[in-house]
């Protein structure tokens, strides 16, 4: 074994190292810890071969960075934790500066997973939408050096209110994942981007939890039913973010101390600025991009916090603080045994470089039981020295050159998936193997005391080497059984709330010696547990029928799984009411497949009234044996009733932004439809179509439209009809500097307003109008049951050619009439419209495909 291959196990073991208690807190805790998120196979695959590409100078780059780390780690025990509603709220700048320049350990508290936000890289939205938000911060955390945290509260999309966000959430719930959370962590000080009035309503509940929690979580009389598990912990130090514009509004003092903090210094160890490596975190979330490529050129924003709540009044911020710590002191008692050991009281990190002396010196601080309490001093703050205690472990770890893996081993029935390098899972009742290695990298002999691994049902000892030799690697495998009642994870977007998002974590551990002093190093990975035969998705679901497909068959697309290291051979069922049918499958050893599966509904269509809407119920699609009718795995799949008629012999064009909802939609309508390309806009022949769609920001996704769009327009002229959904503000508005026109055939000039309350009231302004009349007669029953919002960046201003037909509003504000507007141009129409359909349609709300139904079949009605 080469020593480049040593040093890269060891650059993957001390990652994983760092993971260590956070892990011990998931435990916990039922919330993640998310560091994990890629698991062994990505984040280590990638990391696995980051030395490959490019060999020993970017590893020793980033060992000594990890190295440097460490020992800043040991002179810093205290906690920061930065609370925020959505992921990407986080002060990444801060968090970063305050880990990587001071060793403070930091926390990140979100409300939420973010899954009522846009997708800017793909069609995953909701639940799916926030298993990549829950990794994109996993990633985020990473290069900020900080811990997520997640209180799992949903999130329904834009709000206006604290109040809505606390009719959903539950105030008091809230609040109590909230004080769990501190009671947990034991933030020293707490900082948030929120204040109680501004922005986002999930912000400004935010921002009004953290106010109430501070306190809450030091007083033993709120939620009494936690302190079986944790103590009340009083935080310090509260602050609030000030950005211009906006006032702390928590209280109006002029006199409250600020803390300002500048990001723009150069961090010396790895030679980009703090603001820098911010805005790397930042562009992990790469679903709410785009976001800037590079700092600005005078430097990230100047970052002030207003403290707002002091719980120490003994413990003053000085004048001129550099950090929201400044002032904060430990009590006599504790401090010194809470202090870094040094050489020649000098700081450890000044000696980065002479790996040696280090190590004899964190060794001496091993024996003299630095970060470990006496016994007089027992249960006085004991997380601080457990915290100390787990940093002093990694510095010995690195100094020593030590570093662990845990890997799933491929090779092991059930528990890899062929094809797909990502994916790794455990089947109920199939074995699954372990590999633990422990390497030595380093100049000294080290003792295994004990190694161990642990998860689900397991925590066994594994024997190895009493002696690691140096420059020696050792390993060991172990198998066990997966227990038949282990719990499925996938997909991961239906665990998004029970805590197992991402899987069932697995530890091993190894308790090691080195010169007399003792430590240990862990590690952990999180493995999805599925079926054997995994249902993966159900295309379409829900499935909506409308009067023209109702006697048709019903096409369902199944992508089906093998997880197992054998062939599978049996049955795919789908069930119903009053309809069932099967087929055989065979899949080989792990492989993934697509089915198609025609289903006729025996009777169906006569039970069907014609309501205006009905679910007509839930089918279930199912694996099975074929010797048994057991199912291996069941998932439902709603289906829905639209009674959205059609005008006959429809052709209509689209193109698709994000996602598939258009084409599902208009086939659920039985409408003759093509996606169309650029180019077919740009050069082919429009005038066969009765109708033309552009999806919402279609002129965003695709850049090149706006080029195109007098084709569009002359289309509409020439007697089309063109529907374009609903864009933002900055995508759509005439702009110069952007070579954008304005881009409908009259003046359309967006503005930001919203409408957020999915049952605001909806009053149709010209109920007799032809596009609310035919083919389906409108009324405000199409409104019912919508889902997360109305309508996003209404008109402000329009030309006179075209009717409001719409007005809708949030409690309390003036209604908002341009929803949807639509204009004769020409020989033909234009309609735009600025309501959520793309969200209604794909949630299968039959009022939504009325008034599409209409939308497109309106150049068939009779209306000039
Ligand atoms: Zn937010």
């Amino acid at each position: 074994m080469g020593f480049h291959r040593l040093y890269s196990k060891q650059e993957l073991g001390m990652s994983l190292v760092a993971v260590r208690y956070r892990q011990l807190r998931t435990c916990i805790s039922f919330l993640l810890s998310i560091v994990l998120a890629s698991s062994l196979t990505g984040l280590q695959g990638s990391r696995a071969q980051g030395p490959a590409a490019s060999p020993a100078n970017a590893t020793a780059t980033l060992d000594r960075s990890q190295f440097h780390q460490a020992l800043l780690d040991l002179t810093n025990p205290w906690t920061v934790m930065c609370v925020a509603a959505h992921p990407d709220d986080e002060d990444g700048s801060t968090l970063t500066l305050l880990r990587r320049k001071y060793g403070v350990h930091t926390v990140s508290l979100f409300s939420t997973y973010g899954e009522g936000g846009q997708n800017a890289v793909g069609p995953e939205l909701y639940e799916e939408l926030g298993v990549i938000r829950a990794r994109e911060t996993m990633a985020a955390a990473e290069v900020q050096g900080s811990e997520p945290h997640f209180l799992g509260l949903r999130d329904f999309g834009f709000s206006k209110s604290a109040e809505e966000a606390f009719r959903v959430w539950g105030e008091k719930e809230a609040l109590r994942r909230m004080v769990l959370q501190i009671r947990e962590l034991r933030p020293d000080v707490i900082i948030t981007n929120h204040d109680t009035t501004s922005g986002h309503g999930h912000h400004q509940a935010t921002g009004r939890l953290i106010l109430q929690a501070f306190d809450a979580a030091a007083d033993p009389k709120q939620f009494p039913e936690q302190l079986s598990r944790v103590s009340p912990w009083q935080a310090q130090r509260l602050f609030v973010r000030t950005f211009s514009g906006n006032q702390t509004s928590t209280t109006p003092s002029q006199a409250q101390p600020v803390v300002t903090i500048n990001p723009n210094e150069v961090d010396p160890i790895r030679s980009t600025t703090y603001a820098q490596q911010a805005l790397m975190a930042l562009q992990k979330h790469a679903t709410q991009g785009p976001w800037p490529k590079t700092v600005a050129p005078n430097g990230g924003r100047i970052i002030r916090y207003t403290l707002v709540r002091s719980a120490a009044p003994a413990q003053p911020l000085p004048s001129d603080p550099k950090t929201v710590l400044d002032g904060l002191r430990l009590p006599e008692t504790i401090a010194p045994k809470l202090q870094s050991p040094t050489i020649d009281n000098k700081p450890l990190t000044e000696s980065v470089d002479k790996r040696g002396e280090v190590l004899v010196a964190l060794i001496n601080a091993r024996k003299a039981g630095a970060f470990t309490a006496p016994n007089e001093l027992a249960g006085l703050d004991p997380q601080r020295f457990h915290l100390m205690s787990s940093r002093l472990d990694r510095a010995l770890a690195i100094a020593a050159g030590v570093s662990l893996t845990l890997n799933s081993n491929p090779g092991s029935p059930g528990n890899k998936l062929a094809g797909d390098g990502s994916e790794s899972v455990l089947v109920p009742g199939m074995p699954a193997q372990f590999s633990v290695s422990i390497a030595n990298s380093g100049d000294a002999d080290i003792e295994v005391k004990r190694l161990a691994l642990r998860g689900l049902t397991v925590d066994r000892p594994l024997d190895a080497a009493e002696k690691l030799l140096q420059a020696t690697d050792t390993s060991r495998d172990t198998k066990i059984t997966v227990p038949k009642t282990a719990s499925i994870s996938v997909p991961s977007s239906e665990h998004l709330y029970d805590g197992r998002l991402f899987g069932e974590p697995f530890v091993a551990r190894a308790d090691l010696e080195i010169e007399g002093a003792p430590f240990s190093v862990t590690t952990e990975t999180r493995i999805d547990v599925a079926p054997a035969v995994e249902i993966r998705n159900v295309e379409p679901s829900p499935y909506v029928r409308t009067p023209s497909t109702l006697s048709s068959p019903l096409r369902l697309n199944l992508t089906l799984i093998n997880h197992l290291s054998t062939p599978f051979s049996g049955l795919v069922r789908i069930n119903g009411p009053n309809l069932e049918t099967g087929r055989e499958i065979a899949l080989q050893p792990r492989e993934r497949q697509t089915v198609k599966i025609e289903v006729r509904a025996a009777g169906v269509s006569s039970r069907i009234t014609s309501h205006a809407s009905q679910t007509a119920g839930t089918l279930f699609a199912s694996i099975e044996l074929p010797e048994s009718k057991d199912s291996i795995t069941r998932r439902p799949v709603p289906t829905v009733y639209a009674n959205a008629r059609v005008s006959a012999k429809l052709l209509v064009g689209y193109v698709p932004s994000f996602d598939a909802t258009l084409k599902r939609s208009l086939t659920a309508l039985g409408v003759e439809a093509r996606e169309l390309s650029i180019e077919d806009v740009q050069k082919g022949e429009l005038s066969n179509y009765d109708t033309i769609i552009i999806d919402n920001r279609g002129y965003e996704a695709h850049p090149e439209l706006i080029a195109a769009n007098d084709r569009l327009l002359k289309y509409a002229e020439d007697g089309g009809t063109l529907i374009v959904f609903y864009h933002k503000t900055n995508e759509w508005n005439p702009n110069p500097d952007r070579k954008r026109p304005q881009l409908a055939p009259y003046p359309i000039i967006l503005g930001d307003e919203r409408v957020t309350e999915e049952d605001a009231p909806v009053a149709l302004l010209q109920p007799h109008h032809p596009l609310l009349s035919f083919p389906n007669k409108i009324s405000q029953a199409d409104f019912a049951n919508w889902i997360q919002e109305r309508g996003l960046y209404f008109p402000k201003e329009w030309d006179q050619h075209y009717a409001a037909l719409l007005a809708t509003s949030d409690k309390g504000e003036k209604p908002l009439t341009g929803g949807l507007l639509v204009g004769n141009y020409g020989k033909g129409n234009y309609i735009y419209t600025s309501l959520v359909w793309y969200r209604e349609l794909r949630a299968g709300i039959p009022g939504a495909y009325r008034v599409f139904a209409n939308m497109i079949s309106y150049g068939k009605s009779v209306h000039r």
